[in-house]
């Protein structure tokens, strides 16, 4: 068998403290997953079940980066979010089951057009282009799990040239990893090189050419990221 072309490279992401790369597969987000920013996006947050939407595996940037100020928007913000990266394959998981599958875990941002996102969402049209935009997923390198401190509880926070505009816990999270991860495996079957962006806290906001957002989440990992001239 040969291909018409050669395939594109398969996008992946850097391991802390080695050469490896996780390879990736899909990409996972969470809406809404922490409460005051059901609020802050006109909702309320009840415990209505998590839903999900996606972003092509080739949105996936390392970081540190520049990333471009994408088309189509004047309204780009930032979301930090943990990101989990699954390495086992499984489906109709338990919310125990879901640690043994997981790789490891790291800080991302889920970038989006808030524009498009909501002009969307008002008309009950899919939020593929308010989200799922060439370089919308810039992530820090991976942390294996056996040196990840936690999925459910540290400090996560975002600051744009230095101010902070997202401070949360990991334990503010509506659905926890163990409890969303276990609902997305009924819909799919994970597989290894998924990565699972698990929802942003309050306090997004927009960013234009120039500005550096910088993030993390204490004990686990740090994200660095120029935006760009207009693509
Ligand atoms: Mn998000």
């Amino acid at each position: 068998m040969t291909y018409v072309f050669e395939p594109p490279k398969r996008p992946s992401v850097a391991v802390r403290g080695t050469e490896n790369r996780f390879p990736v597969r899909r990409i996972f987000c969470v809406g809404r997953n922490y409460e005051a920013h059901a609020r802050e996006m006109g909702k309320d947050p009840d415990r209505d079940p998590p839903f999900f939407f996606t972003k092509p595996a080739d949105a996936v940037v390392d970081t540190p980066a520049t990333v471009p100020y994408p088309p189509e928007t004047e309204n780009l913000h930032h979301e930090i979010e943990l990101v989990v990266a699954i390495g086992k394959a499984g489906r109709n998981l338990d919310e125990a089951n879901v640690a043994t599958h997981l790789w490891g875990a790291s800080v991302g941002i889920d970038l989006t057009r808030r524009d498009l996102q909501l002009a969307a969402r008002d008309k009950g049209r899919p939020w593929d282009w308010g989200k799922a935009f060439d370089h919308s997923a810039p992530v820090a390198p991976l942390v294996p799990v056996a040196d990840v401190p936690s999925v459910s509880s540290g400090r996560i926070w975002l600051s744009v040239n230095g101010q902070m505009r997202q401070e949360a816990d990991l334990a503010d999270l509506i659905w926890s990893v163990a409890e969303h991860v276990a609902i997305l495996s009924r819909s799919m079957t994970l597989a290894p090189g998924d990565l699972v962006m698990t929802g942003t806290p309050a306090g997004v906001g927009p960013v234009v050419p120039g500005d550096r957002i910088t993030g993390g989440i204490d004990g686990l990992a740090e994200i660095d990221v120029l935006i760009g001239d207009r693509a």
